[in-house]
């Protein structure tokens, strides 16, 4: 019996668009099904969309791999779609020897992981970058940059279409049951439920696509799937105080997040954030009481700011494998062949560096279907 459908997507954040994107060049039959109403209504709406060059991950990491030549892809897919982009670079600044330690530590990492231009900073050079920046030391990535993620997404959305993939919205994959060949997948809409039968699925529904994997039969728990949500909330700054920094700045990185950091938009607006805060549920409010520890935060690195300059914006919330305490978890991407599954392809935990990586890991993903169909 043939399948309706060569390569069904659950989900359609910037790294199912981007698959789509992908894939849909070889001629496939391909098709997207998204909860929501529209693309990119989760996680890839609600992140700093900096194009991070990939000092923060161990070498042979899916995470440093795919952030590495992501970085590259996506400068690449920006200027040939004219996709609003800066390539404004990047600051690690230290507030002390220790840190200067844990900066430097990251300047071998970068250079391990192949990202070219990385350069040690002192005081002084930091201070003529930077006037307003307070640092013993500081590590300059010129490679790091910012994007417009809805841009971007629209971009792989129009190409994906361009190509012949088919999108569902409002349509939320309820089911998944192995079949001979393939897949069926059921499918809950606004006023039906229906099933689709496919050769491949590609399970990037984000924050849950470990519950999409159980829908396949997986033993999350045991196969290692579970995620943790880690909230991360962000201030704005009052725009009288725009033109304090002229790149990103970052302190040196947390154990569950790269610290609350400096991000300019692309209008040079300035937002303090992410913080780190592991949640039992989805939710997206900002807590006016963290001022202070923002404040607190990076006053340290930048002491002009003042509390009254920092107004609550917006929240995402990172999909970790790595649970509060514990130390780094890589990407999951595979074919799961090995648990009686062939064809179903899992990308779970795909945090940050996501959004850089999005064309790299369409670009793998494309690989394994390849072998598959
Ligand atoms: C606070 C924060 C800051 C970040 N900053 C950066 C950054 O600066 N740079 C960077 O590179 N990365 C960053 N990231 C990471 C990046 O945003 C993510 O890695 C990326 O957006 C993940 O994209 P995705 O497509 O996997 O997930 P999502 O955008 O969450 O998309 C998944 C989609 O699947 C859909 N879905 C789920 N279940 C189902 C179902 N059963 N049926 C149908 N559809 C379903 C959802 O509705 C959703 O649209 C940040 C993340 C956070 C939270």
């Amino acid at each position: 019996m043939s399948n309706d459908i060569d390569v069904i997507i659950i989900g359609a954040g910037v790294v199912g668009l981007a698959i789509a994107a992908e894939i849909s060049r070889a001629n496939k039959n391909v098709f997207v099904f998204e909860k929501n109403r529209t693309f990119g209504q989760e996680t890839s709406c609600r992140n700093s969309e900096v194009i991070h060059a990939g000092m923060y991950y161990p070498e042979n990491s899916l995470k440093a791999e795919f952030c590495v030549s992501g970085n590259n892809l996506l400068y690449e897919f920006c200027e040939k779609y004219s996709i609003n982009h800066k390539r404004l670079g990047k600051l690690i600044v230290a507030a002390d020897d220790n840190e200067t330690k844990e900066v430097e530590k990251l300047y071998r990492q970068g250079l391990k992981n192949g990202i070219s231009g990385l350069q040690m900073l002192t005081h002084d050079e930091i201070k003529r970058l930077e006037p307003n920046v307070e640092a013993v030391a500081g590590l300059l990535s010129p490679s790091t940059g910012v994007v417009d993620s809805h841009d971007l997404m629209k971009t792989f959305h129009g190409c994906a279409k361009e190509n012949g993939v088919a999108f569902a919205f409002g349509a939320e994959v309820i089911s998944i049951d192995k079949i001979a060949g393939g897949y069926e997948v059921g499918i809950q809409d606004s006023d039906r439920t229906y099933a689709v039968t496919g050769s491949v699925v590609i399970n990037s529904a984000g924050l849950f696509s470990d519950r999409v994997a159980q829908l396949a039969g997986i033993d999350i728990e045991q196969a290692g799937y579970k995620l943790h949500f880690c909230k991360g909330a962000y201030f704005s700054l009052n725009p009288k105080v725009r033109k304090l920094v002229n790149r990103l700045v970052y302190p040196v990185p947390e154990q569950a997040g790269l610290g609350t950091h400096v991000t300019l938009s692309l209008d040079g607006s300035m937002r303090l954030g992410p913080n780190t805060k592991y949640v039992d549920d989805l939710e997206y409010t900002v807590d006016e009481r963290d001022r202070v520890d923002f404040y607190q935060a990076v006053c340290r690195y930048l002491p002009s700011i003042e509390i009254d300059d920092l107004a609550p914006d917006f929240a995402g919330v990172r999909p970790k494998l790595q649970a509060k305490g514990k130390g780094f978890c890589d990407f999951i991407i595979r074919d799961e062949t090995d648990k009686g599954l062939p064809g179903l392809i899992n990308l779970i935990g795909i945090e940050s560096p996501g959004l850089t990586a999005a064309p790299a890991i369409a670009q793998y993903v494309a690989g394994i279907v390849e072998k598959i169909i």
